[in-house]
This record gives structure tokens, C-alpha cells and sequence, in this order.
């Protein structure tokens, strides 16, 4: 994976969420716009200046800890998926 700078942020100020760690950041004019592609150039997203500014092994661990909440987020998604779906009725 590779963070670099691609272009500069051109809105006044948006809060977006990093794509590494999920904790929202803000980007404000004229900030460096820093992304992370996989080893294959692929995009991964917008990324927080903490993740970019992190050693390698606390990257590695950052990443690391957000597959295991997603992980855990993705088995409560199943569990749901399989109880009885009861929705409120439609107006009519
Ligand atoms: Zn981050």
C-alpha cells in the first residue's frame, strides 16, 4: 500500500471519514489530498493525517484493529440477516 499526496483539497472545509481508520477528519482549502492506493495502484481513499503520519507498524496495527471491528460489525450484520424481519406497515 502506498499514501501519497494527489492534487490539493479544492472545498472550503468537507469532514470525511478516513478510509483506513474510519475516524472522520476535516479537509480544509489548500490541504494536501492524501490518498492510499494498494500495491497495485488500486484506490483505497482519502486518508487522516494520523494514519499518514504513523510508522509503518502502527499503520499496520490501525489496519489491523478496523478489519476486526468490520469483522465484527459484518457477524452482527449476519446474525440480523437470519432473525424473523418484522418492518412497520407502509402508509398508505
Ligand atoms: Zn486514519
Amino acid at each position: 500500500m502506498e499514501i501519497r499526496a494527489e492534487g490539493r483539497v479544492e472545498l472550503v472545509c468537507v469532514l470525511s471519514p478516513c478510509a483506513l481508520c474510519d475516524t472522520p477528519f476535516e479537509l480544509a482549502d489548500g490541504d494536501p489530498l492524501l490518498v492510499a492506493r494498494s500495491g497495485r495502484g488500486e484506490l483505497v481513499g482519502r486518508v487522516c493525517s494520523g494514519c499518514a503520519s504513523s510508522g509503518e507498524e502502527e499503520l499496520r496495527e490501525r489496519l489491523l484493529e478496523r478489519a476486526r471491528r468490520l469483522r465484527e460489525r459484518a457477524d452482527r450484520l449476519e446474525d440480523l440477516a437470519c432473525e424473523e424481519i418484522r418492518l412497520p406497515p407502509l402508509r398508505e
